[in-house]
């Protein structure tokens, strides 16, 4: 259908529209009923404004109205994006990707039926956890584990089993919020528990916890401080201490958050089978951010205390599914085997971060006299938190006109980049660089920078 130059006075009908090649594509991209009433809104939107009235309209005003709106739809659609910011485990860009293998590895079992419930052995009905108690066991030395859907679920499944309209004692310094309105005073009380306050904001010693007992107390909560990021949470002094200390009906629990589980890239952080071996009775942490599986609560340690939580009706609502749970045990297989797919993305991150500076420097050849080489830091993640850095290289880019323009530019590029700015040029941190989206990455900037070029 060739668009109407003319002016009308009519609209066209939203089906004769629907045909335009123009739009073929927002129709595959957004469905057709979407489109129809991206239509429909905007014919309503022109047949109000005054100048439609006066003067009618062109088929070109219109078709460019549609398209426009189309791509605001579009641009909400998830997306690959690739990340130069230089922190790995970022919350604005899913946090952790999953590798290739590992989602491969899981394809098959999820695109069919499977044995999720069912034990193949006996025939009858099963567990969904299958052989993840055993990999978590072989893992971290932990009796048992349970699998909710996020860490938030597994806290709050954790205090409502174990500690329902008992005493929950806490460290003042630990009562911190977690991303956007998760904060432990609120979860505590939703939980029906009652928060017992204790120490100062630094100061927290095991004299403390053991103080605040009462014959009501059912927890001692520990926290990690640091959100996800790894930094100088400087071991927690008493921990071995105040799980000798506490009686035996009082349990101690650690959300720690991130799941690390080795010291080997940062030495000032706790690892989950260390805070076991301490004398925690469950911890708890995050299936993506540095284990880099599927996002997913992972609550480990005491049988005992994990049959209750499994036994518990909140459990229902919040187990996980077979998609996660397919992923999980892929991965903790890969990880337990030492293949690169098992180790998580800040890991990966960690390496590249040795091989950024060749990556610059031929980079900057290329873009030569745009590219500058330029030393950055590399964090695991963390928002606002303070973390640890590793050093690492990336580029500066210095391009005619307004850095923020480019910034803007580089976001919206098919396959967006998320770079940042700093001194008024546009950086890229080469460490959180993927090497999947090495190519794309290149050529994107490189059809960026023919327009400069071509101006000379
Ligand atoms: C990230 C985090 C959570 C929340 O985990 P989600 O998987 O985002 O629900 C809870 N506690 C700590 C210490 C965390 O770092």
């Amino acid at each position: 259908m060739a668009v109407n130059t003319a002016i009308n006075y009519r609209l066209p009908q939203v089906e004769q529209l629907l045909q335009h090649p123009s739009l073929q594509t927002y129709i595959l991209a957004l469905s057709r009923p979407v489109v129809t009433e991206i239509i429909r809104s905007q014919f309503a939107l022109i047949r109000q404004s005054e100048r439609f009235q006066v003067q009618g309209v062109e088929g070109v005003d219109v078709l460019a109205a549609v398209i426009k709106a189309c791509e605001v739809q579009q641009s909400k659609r998830q997306v690959r994006v690739i990340n130069t910011t230089g922190i790995a485990v970022h919350t604005n860009l899913g946090r952790s990707p999953i590798a290739t293998e590992l989602w491969d590895s899981a394809r098959e079992v999820n695109t069919g039926y499977s044995n999720l419930e069912l034990e193949l052995a006996t025939g009858k009905r099963g567990g969904r956890n299958g052989l993840l108690p055993t990999l978590v066991n072989a893992w971290l030395g932990a009796e048992d584990c349970v699998i909710v859907n996020n860490n938030a679920a597994s806290l709050y499944l954790i205090l409502h089993a174990l500690a329902a309209g008992k005493e929950v004692i806490v460290s003042r310094g630990e009562q911190i919020q977690i991303g956007g309105g998760f904060r432990i005073p609120d979860i505590l009380a939703l939980s029906g528990c009652k928060l017992v306050e204790v120490g100062t904001t630094n100061i927290t010693t095991s004299d403390d916890y053991i103080n605040a007992l009462t014959d009501n107390t059912a927890m001692v909560l520990m926290v990690h401080q640091s959100n996800f990021s790894i930094q100088g949470f400087t071991e927690s002094p008493d921990i071995q201490d105040v799980a000798k200390r506490l009686p035996e009906h009082v349990q101690l629990v650690v959300d720690q958050g991130s799941g690390l589980s080795s010291e080997q890239y940062a030495n000032s952080e706790t690892s989950l089978s260390r805070y076991l071996h301490m004398g925690a009775d469950l911890v708890c942490f995050s299936g993506d951010k540095i284990l880099g599986g599927p996002q997913a609560g992972i609550i480990a340690g005491r049988q005992d205390l994990t049959q209750v939580l499994l036994k518990n009706p909140m459990m229902r609502a919040f187990r996980a599914g077979r998609i996660v749970l397919a992923l999980l045990e892929e991965l903790l297989i890969k990880k337990l085997n030492q293949e690169p797919s098992g180790e998580g993305v800040a890991q990966h991150t960690l390496l590249r971060c040795r091989h950024t500076r060749i990556l610059a420097d031929r980079l900057t050849v290329k873009w030569s006299p745009y590219a500058e080489v330029v030393s950055m830091e590399m964090q695991v993640g963390g928002g606002s938190i303070p973390s640890e850095t590793y050093a690492c290289f990336g580029l500066a880019l210095s391009l005619p006109g307004k850095a923020q323009q480019h910034l803007d530019a580089f976001r919206v590029m098919p396959t967006p980049i998320i770079a940042y700015l700093h001194a008024d040029r546009l950086m890229l941190n080469l460490a959180t660089l993927l090497d999947d989206d090495l190519p794309r990455f290149e050529a994107q900037i490189e059809h960026y920078l023919q327009r400069f070029l071509s101006i000379g």
